[in-house]
């Protein structure tokens, strides 16, 4: 626990109890209003200028949850485009490795 200097026993109605999904890294507390909402993952690392990963954001007061999305880069993906992506990735990969080269014939 990193206790921040918020009161835990507040009114519940202001700013009600934050939930982090297991995966979140976000330091709370640091920005205000929506931008603390937001959870982020730790990044998985994709290439040198590119990493992808988790975001999701709840609003304190609703618990109305927006996301998770996957963050790759700039754009972003449901969960289920990401997946999609990560499949066709590993056929496309699977596609190569089946080539077989032509000379050998
Ligand atoms: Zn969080």
């Amino acid at each position: 626990m990193t206790g921040g200097p918020r009161d835990v026993d507040g009114p519940a109605d202001s700013v009600g109890e934050r939930t982090c999904p297991a995966w979140c890294r976000t330091l709370h507390g640091v920005s205000e209003g929506e931008d603390d909402w937001l959870h982020v993952s730790e990044p998985l690392v994709v290439s040198d200028d590119v990493t992808a990963r988790l975001c999701m954001s709840v609003d304190p007061r609703t618990h109305e949850a927006d996301g998770p999305y996957v963050l790759v880069g700039s754009r972003e993906y449901s969960l289920a485009d990401a997946e999609q992506l990560g499949e066709r990735l590993i056929e496309l990969t699977a596609t190569a490795a089946s080539v077989t080269p032509r000379s050998a014939a």
